[in-house]
């Protein structure tokens, strides 16, 4: 069966960077039997320059009939002064919600070749490789009542509200516990129960689920201490699971653990593994342009695409092999380069990737 993906190059950097995604995919598909065709669509300030909104009716056809998406990054300076439903950002959320893709998740890999570049001790962070996977649906992102209002002695008070219903902790969960299935099975639950009913909920729904799944070690962490463990010993971790506005933060936390931004990729699944990936950075303005961006977080997101919405779990791997590789070689782009080394730009390093992956 012909897998249909819809690219979305986006802004900034996002149209570079998708090239050589696509190239990869290309060569896939010609040499080693991966069977897709690529169809282009507009998202974000892009879409809102041709079509007068951020997630037009077009893509929004595109993205409910492909098997999978695969997103450069939206947004920059041209679109910051627009009225905020028009904004490049909106697009995102547009088609996340449209999509319904509650499921985030982003790891956090060091190639090893690169354990220089991390702020951490080298051996703290070498051969670091978490699964951070963060509800991206509900929380106290998405939860009534919310505002600004003035109390009645004329001050204003700002309010949100944290919830989290049984089924939206259950789904979370069943996909962190499949996805340590698939790792070195063991899951801490991150929440911060000691103080909140919306986690206590959490930490007894994520208990209860774990009966499924006797094969993976379930442990539970306060969101405070986790901040504090991914910094000391990351190496603890496999899978972590949490809540939105945690995750948010903790998977900020655990990339820059890594060193470079522009070598993470990132999924968004909604429940049949249907899924959106795209890079954790955005569209790099400063840099647009310039064909010095990494593509490596995009074509890493391309290879979380062919695992996680294809099943092609040996097609990824060729890819995230391949990746390393042209690391042993000694390429770095701009952003990972470190003193002594000469830098590549974005298209060479594509093209190392696509000859590595001919090897
Ligand atoms: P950014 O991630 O775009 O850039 C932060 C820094 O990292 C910059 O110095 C940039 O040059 C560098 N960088 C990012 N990606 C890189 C890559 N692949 N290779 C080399 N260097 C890279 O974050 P920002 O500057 O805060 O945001 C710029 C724009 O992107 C804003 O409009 C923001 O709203 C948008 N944004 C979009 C997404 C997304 O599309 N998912 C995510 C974050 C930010």
């Amino acid at each position: 069966m012909t897998h249909k993906i819809l690219v979305l190059p986006g802004d900034g950097i996002g149209p570079e960077i998708v090239a050589e995604a696509a190239k990869v995919l290309e060569c896939l598909r010609q040499e080693h039997g991966l069977d897709v065709v690529l169809e282009y669509g507009l998202l974000g300030g892009c879409a809102v320059d041709e079509l007068g909104e951020p997630y037009p009716e077009a893509t929004r056809r595109q993205a409910r009939e492909a098997d999978a998406i695969l997103l450069g990054a939206v947004g920059g300076p041209r679109w910051e002064r627009i009225e905020r439903p028009l904004r490049p950002e909106r697009g995102l959320l547009a088609i996340r919600a449209d999509l319904e893709l509650f499921a985030n998740l982003r790891p956090a890999l060091l190639y090893p070749q690169l354990a220089s570049a991390s702020a951490l001790k080298p051996e703290i962070v070498a051969g670091l490789d978490i699964l951070i996977v963060r509800e991206l649906n509900g929380d106290i992102y998405f939860g009534q009542p919310r505002g600004i209002r003035t109390l009645d002695s004329g001050e204003r008070e700002g309010f949100n509200t944290m919830r989290y219903s049984e089924p939206e902790i259950e789904r979370i969960t069943r996909v962190a516990f499949e996805a340590a299935r698939k790792r070195h099975r063991k899951l801490c639950s991150v929440d911060k129960a000691n103080v909140l009913e919306a986690s206590e909920l959490w930490r007894e729904v994520t208990g209860r689920v774990a009966g499924d799944y006797p094969d993976v070690e379930l442990s539970h962490m306060y969101v405070d201490n986790a901040a504090m463990q991914l910094v000391r010993t990351p190496k603890q971790f496999d899978v972590i699971v949490t809540g939105n506005l945690f995750g948010d933060i903790l998977s900020d936390c655990a990339a820059m653990l890594t060193g470079s931004i522009g070598m993470l990729p990132s999924a968004s699944l909604d429940r049949q593994g249907k899924g959106l990936y795209e890079p954790i950075h955005g569209s790099a303005p400063d840099i647009a342009g310039k064909g010095l961006a990494n593509p490596l977080a995009t074509i890493l997101s391309a290879a979380m695409l062919l695992r996680y919405s294809l099943n092609q779990p040996q097609l990824a791997g060729r890819i995230e092999d391949a990746v390393g590789r042209v690391l042993d070689q000694g390429l770095r782009t701009l952003d990972i380069t470190t003193s002594g080394m000469t830098p590549v730009g974005t298209q060479a390093m594509g093209d190392a990737v696509v000859a590595a992956l001919m090897e």
